[in-house]
């Protein structure tokens, strides 16, 4: 790609003097951007969005100056170089983007309220103020907002407020930081505060049509999350406030702006007494994400976009590592097993995905960055082996180190390694650099030949894939010490295995405690050895085994066929992540059989039979002596019970439901979204599906909410599919930050597929308009993939979105999606026949 200049290296800004003047009622913003800095060049560029420009000075004297659209900025006239104070005065409507400064929505005693907030990264702060809009072009700011202010209202920003003169609110002059790291919010907000030990004030707000226990949860979590960090990093919090603030309307999950950090309401508050566990554990990662970033992004600050890994790869593993250290008895890792790694491994082995270090330069290719599953899943899983490989004592140094080089400035991957070599010792970088700069990961094959034992790394596809011979230095981490700690060659051979194996007394494992990004495929002995012993092995190497025979059998070099007979030996099993992996194989199963067919009925039978015995050992009602896993578990095999129709479980979800049918809120969290959509399906009526979206429309509670979104997507009645369809584009009851929820709960209804595969294309163009400013928008084409798998349906994904294969944004998404939903429907019509009659043979067993 070509090197586009940045405006960076025309103007350095040094400081900021910003005045906003917000008004709600008309949907107006004003304001003067006033900054002195740096100029480079005689002509100089700042970027702003949708704005219109009255005056641009230049040390107090009118200057010329060009709109530049396709830029996004401003090109002034400065007629000289060297320290300049620019002043652009400007006014800009206020949207309902959900991106720059936007309005969020929402009622409190059936009054419709707002609060104003912001979201700027990655390229949305020129759409609030006029500004070098960069990561690098860091600055001091003095913010000043004025707003149409009513009695009893709050407002909050990066740093303390300072005064309040006419009506203007003047906040403390930030650290130096980037752009797209600032943020304030207004509006009739309640509050909970607490201190750190070392004294850094903590709060959690929320609208007040929150319960005041709501916040409760969050508060703890960040208060001891930084408290963490503090110690870990070696390097103090760098503000006097850290601020959660939860927003009604929230396109991300979360964002780390520096002292402010805001949240999807979803995300930060929650019912202490009614949420299920993986909701806490949820809600404490995400406020532990945002909180290793402000020091991890926000205090040192990649330099460019290319480097966004840096930032989130590393909060993505931090995530785990506070939550691990503050609730160890979540045993938080697990979840890392469950949801991080196989996202990581499923994306990533579709050619044509990108590496974790991008080279991007078009905003609308910025915002395409934030794939989940490698910037931060992949990302993270890269961290997690370079953690393995230096241990805790060099990370915690290397970092200290790092943060001390680049603390209130910019770095880069290299530097991260570099720090983390010094500390260790060892050549992290060449390691890493193997894993951060090409995509995809390999599949180690474990074979004996004449007698050796003998391994093999070859890329691994999921679908077609070009080879281009790429080879990863793989830390392999094997139960056997004849295999080396690092596998850089493309074969390698440990030895005469039946030494190896008369001496380790063990079957032959690589990847123990699967943290390292690859796969392994072993020959047949090899892994019949694993399997007659996989009893000995602890439930992540369980889950292990389970996950590679899946991709591997996605991948088309092992047949879902094999797989099938095996998977009644793990069905017992009380850990979560075992069943996690069992059920996601299980899951798959159902794209191979026609609904109401013979085979779907035999596919029911095996769940039935593979969930019998822990859903007569766990049952409906969770229990005071339920462990952790107890918990977690219940909701796959009770999931399983009813997917099977299994008589018995539709009676005793319809039973529960009765029995709280005046308070369903109160159904225990674990298993109320089973109990709703159970009654939907079995026992649906229009007054039904009426109570539940109006407890939708009114609820606060957002696990309740999606809870009731599940299940009022699952209905199979025509008229109500028809109404559902038509709440879509209801804000006022699914918020468009919700919608793909919505969305994909429909789609995945065979019952109402049609009708929402039908609004989409039909309503593309309102989609874009509503949503399209947003990260998540490509999400849709994702969702969309994710639940295809009949020839038909992939002729008629290819026919809507290959026109728009040259979108800004949508092009990689496109086009992995397209290759997703082929190698999918090609596995299925070849195997559909194998896999069935290995289906109709496990359940005569
Ligand atoms: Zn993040």
């Amino acid at each position: 790609m070509t090197e586009s200049k940045h405006f960076y290296q025309t103007f350095q800004p040094t400081h900021y003097n910003v005045y906003i003047d917000i008004n709600r009622a008309t949907k107006q913003i004003s304001g003067t951007s006033t900054i002195t800095g740096d100029a480079k060049e005689p002509t100089i560029s700042v970027h702003e969005k949708y704005m219109t420009i009255s005056s641009v000075t230049a040390d107090g004297t009118d200057v010329p100056f060009t709109l530049d659209e396709a830029a996004e900025g401003l090109h002034i006239d400065l007629g000289k170089t060297g320290e300049t104070t620019v002043a652009i005065t400007y006014t800009a409507p206020l949207t309902d983007s959900m991106m720059g400064i936007y309005p969020s929505y929402y009622d409190l005693n059936g009054e419709k309220k707002q609060i104003i907030g912001t979201q700027f990264e990655t390229t949305a702060a020129r759409q609030a103020f006029p500004c070098v809009d960069e990561p690098e072009a860091k600055a001091t700011f003095d913010l000043a907002i004025k707003f149409d202010e009513q009695p009893g209202e709050t407002i909050l920003s990066n740093m303390p407020e300072v005064k309040t003169e006419n009506g203007v609110h003047y906040f403390d002059t930030t650290k130096k930081m980037s752009s797209y790291l600032i943020a304030f919010a207004f509006g009739d907000l309640q509050k909970k505060v607490t201190k750190t030990k070392s004294g850094v004030e903590v709060g959690v707000f929320a609208t007040k049509a929150h319960q005041a226990n709501e916040l409760d949860f969050a508060l703890d979590i960040a208060k001891r999350s930084i408290e963490f960090y503090e110690d870990f990093y070696q390097t103090p919090y760098p503000l006097p406030h850290s601020w959660q603030l939860a927003l009604p309307d929230f396109s991300a999950g979360a964002m780390e702006n520096w002292g402010l950090v805001t949240y999807r309401e979803a995300y930060l508050l929650l019912d202490p007494a009614n949420t299920a566990l993986d909701m806490k554990q949820r809600v404490a990662t995400v406020i532990a994400h945002e909180l290793a970033h402000q020091w991890f992004g926000d205090l040192v600050t990649m330099k460019w976009w290319d480097d966004l890994w840096l930032n989130e790869s590393f909060a993505n593993m931090m995530e785990y590592v506070a939550i691990d250290a503050i609730e160890p008895d979540w045993h938080i890792w697990e979840t890392f097993q469950t949801s991080d790694a196989p996202m990581a491994l499923q994306r990533d082995a579709t050619d044509g995905v990108q590496s974790v270090h991008v080279q991007v330069e078009d905003p609308a290719e910025i915002d395409a960055l934030f794939d989940s599953a490698i910037v931060y899943a992949k990302g993270a899983r890269m961290l997690v082996m370079a953690r393995a490989l230096v241990g805790d004592d060099a990370l915690r140094k290397g970092l200290k180190a790092y943060f001390e080089a680049h603390q209130y400035n910019n770095a880069k991957g290299a530097d991260l390694w570099a720090a983390l070599g010094e500390a260790s010792g060892m050549d992290v970088g060449s390691i890493m650099n193997t894993w951060l700069e090409q995509p995809g990961y390999p599949v180690v094959t474990a074979a004996v030949e004449n007698g050796q034992l003998t391994l093999k790394q070859t890329q691994f596809f999921v679908g077609e894939g070009q080879d281009e011979g790429r080879q990863w230095k793989i830390p392999l981490n094997s139960n056997y010490a004849a295999a080396p700690a690092i596998f850089e060659d493309q074969t390698v051979t440990l030895g005469n295995y039946a030494e190896l194996r008369q001496a380790a007394g063990e079957p032959f494992r690589v990847n123990v405690g699967n943290n390292s990004h690859f796969i392994v495929k072993y020959d047949d002995a090899l892994l019949t050895d694993i399997l007659d012993h996989v009893a000995d092995l602890d439930a992540i190497s369980q889950l292990q085994v389970l996950q590679d025979l899946r991709l591997l059998a996605d991948g088309r070099q092992i047949s879902y066929a094999t797989v099938v007979p095996l998977l009644a030996r793990f069905a017992d099993n009380p850990a979560t992540v075992v069943n996690a992996a069992l059920y996601r194989i299980a899951n798959n199963l159902k794209k191979f059989v026609t609904p109401d067919s013979a085979e779907e009925k035999a596919l029911q039978t095996l769940f039935d039979r593979l969930s019998a015995q822990q859903v007569a050992r766990l049952g409906w009602t969770p229990q005071a002596t339920d462990t952790n896993d107890d918990q977690l578990t219940r909701p796959y095999v009770l999931n399983a019970a009813l997917y099977a129709q299994n008589a018995q479980a539709i009676q005793d979800a319809h039973a529960l439901f009765t029995a709280n049918a005046d308070h369903l809120g109160t159904l225990s969290a674990d298993v109320r979204v089973l109990v709703l959509a159970n009654e939907v399906k079995h026992f649906g009526t229009a007054e039904l599906f009426d109570h539940l979206l109006a407890e939708y429309r009114t609820s606060t509670d957002p696990s309740y909410k999606a809870d009731l979104a599940a299940a009022v997507t699952s209905t199979t009645d025509k008229a109500l599919i028809a109404k559902l369809i038509e709440v879509f584009e209801d804000a006022d009851t699914v918020k468009p930050q919700d919608l793909r929820a919505w969305y994909r709960g429909t789609l995945a209804n065979n019952a109402a597929q049609q009708a929402a595969w039908d609004w989409l294309r039909n309503d593309w163009q309102w989609l874009e308009d509503t949503v399209g400013g947003d990260m998540e928008f490509t999400t849709y084409i994702t969702v969309t993939a994710g639940v295809f798998h009949t020839p038909e349906r992939f002729a008629e994904f290819k026919a809507f979105f290959e026109p728009k294969i040259n979108t800004p944004g949508l092009t990689r998404e496109i086009k992995m999606d397209t290759k997703v939903i082929g190698s999918r429907v090609s596995l299925i019509e070849d195997e559909k026949a194998a896999v069935n009659a290995a289906v109709a043979q496990a359940i005569q067993a």
